[in-house]
């Protein structure tokens, strides 16, 4: 049988694969926030950063739970207000921002500068998932955990390198 934990570890990759996530993306946007900090940073490194990140149980939860709303979003099954909530990407809702948070908590404080930053300036994939013209897919939830796992991967990398958190705060 398979071991529960596993099985959520799974379905969390094939969930962000079918949403359109690759890891490598993600772990282009750690090199950028890190590579200035770290001078050998490699895309590898940031990549086992990400891969890391993603074992986590806390970040599992958040990943199935904030792409199944995007998801029933897609397909017309939430209640009304909360379907137009979502589908429009409403700036007051928050709450696809403070799920991501249960990610990025687990690294400490570094990952909320970090997730703030790429919240704001939504370079790269973020942009491309943060893409209102596209009125097919919704990624209200995703944007913001694809910053929070990428936020939490630079942290872990930076509590790995020491000297650079003292920097990056
Ligand atoms: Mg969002």
């Amino acid at each position: 049988m398979v071991q529960p934990s596993k099985a959520l570890h799974k379905v969390a990759l094939e969930r962000l694969k079918e949403r359109g996530v690759s890891l490598e993306e993600i772990a282009e946007l750690v090199y950028d926030l890190q590579q200035p900090y770290i001078a050998d940073v490699t895309h590898e490194i940031c990549l086992e950063n990400v891969r890391s990140v993603i074992k986590k149980r806390e970040v599992q939860n958040a990943i199935l739970t904030g792409i199944e709303l995007d998801v029933l979003c897609e397909q017309g099954k939430l209640s009304s207000p909360l379907q137009e909530i979502i589908e429009e990407d409403e700036g007051l809702y928050g709450i696809d921002e403070i799920l991501a948070l249960s990610i990025v908590n687990v690294y400490g404080s570094i990952g909320f500068t970090n997730y703030g930053y790429l919240d704001k300036t939504k370079p790269k994939l973020i942009s491309k998932l943060d893409n209102h013209e596209d009125k097919e897919h919704t990624h209200t939830f995703l944007d913001d955990i694809v910053g929070a796992i990428a936020a939490a991967a630079a942290s872990r990398l930076a509590h790995d390198n020491p000297g650079i958190s003292d920097i990056m705060q």
